[in-house]
């Protein structure tokens, strides 16, 4: 249980499945007492169904908002902020954890399609996000405060052939958060990152357009992360005192090279 966790309201996208999900879940079995979760994604049945497991799992203490969202598409993220109840409006930790991979392709094959929905889901879904919650933190006094969690990946840093779209996408998104929390270091604002290796998921399976043979292949000679254990380095990093920042992480399986 984290007291410093108590009392917060915390916005995770992507929340349907995988890193999401168990971050959600982990959220609230840490501070069972008056957390607030708002969980978003495309997919509101998923959403629901985990606002009831967490209801089973840790009882009233936790109040949960599903919000159908498509972090990739501007005007539905403003409405979102715009039309939250007032209750939900005081938003303290955004982790921007939406993402996915379309298939792999050489750079003269690339899909122009899979290029824009890589893009425009986890570079421009994680700014419009960004840009849609910085105000209810710049309001806070000293400059403003609150947490931005930005989930990149190990290929932002290690870029591999077949790769280099969702690669260049989760590089952009480690340009964007170093530049965003230099430009915030006069706040109490707390701007980090978390580079997850391979972890089991949905991910893979999406990446290779729902072939799970396909998808199991990738862990071929490496036992991937759970989500779980992401989850619980996101809610550690959201539970530090006010002054430390634990900006970025690397976490990844002891056999990933
Ligand atoms: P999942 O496929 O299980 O989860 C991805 C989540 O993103 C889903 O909840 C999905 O929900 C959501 N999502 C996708 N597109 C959109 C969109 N346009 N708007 C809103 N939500 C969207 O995979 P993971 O949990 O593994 O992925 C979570 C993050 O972790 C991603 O950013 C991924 O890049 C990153 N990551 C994953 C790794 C892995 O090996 N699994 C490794 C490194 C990083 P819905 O479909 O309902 O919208």
């Amino acid at each position: 249980m984290s007291k410093r966790l108590e009392g917060k309201t915390i916005l995770i996208t992507g929340a349907s499945s995988g890193i999401g999900r168990s971050t959600a879940i982990e959220f609230a079995r840490t501070a069972p007492k008056n957390l607030r979760l708002i969980l978003t994604a495309r997919r509101i049945d998923a959403l629901k169904e985990i606002a009831e497991e967490i209801k089973k799992d840790v009882g009233e203490g936790v109040k949960v908002l599903p919000v159908k969202l498509d972090v990739s598409k501007p005007e539905e993220v403003r409405a979102f902020v715009g039309n939250l109840p007032e209750e939900w409006r005081d938003i303290d930790v955004l982790v921007n954890n939406a993402g996915l991979v379309k298939g792999v392709a050489k750079a003269p094959e690339i899909d122009e399609e899979d290029m824009n929905i890589v893009f425009s889901t986890n570079v421009t879904g994680l700014i419009n996000m960004t840009q849609a919650i910085l105000p209810i933190f710049k309001k806070r006094a000293d400059g403003g405060a609150g947490d931005i969690i930005n989930i990149g990946s190990i290929a932002g840093r290690e870029p591999y052939p077949g790769g280099s779209i969702y690669c260049a996408s989760k590089a952009a998104i480690r340009s964007f958060t170093d530049a965003l929390r230099r430009e915030l270091i006069a706040t109490r604002i707390r701007v980090i990152e978390i580079d997850p290796g391979q972890v089991e998921t949905e991910f893979s399976v999406v990446r290779f357009y729902g072939d799970k043979a396909k998808a199991d292949a990738v862990y071929a000679g490496c036992e991937p992360l759970t989500p779980e254990d992401i989850a619980e380095v996101i809610v550690f990093t959201a539970g530090r005192r006010e002054n430390v920042v634990v900006a970025d992480t690397l976490i990844f399986p002891n056999h990933q090279a």
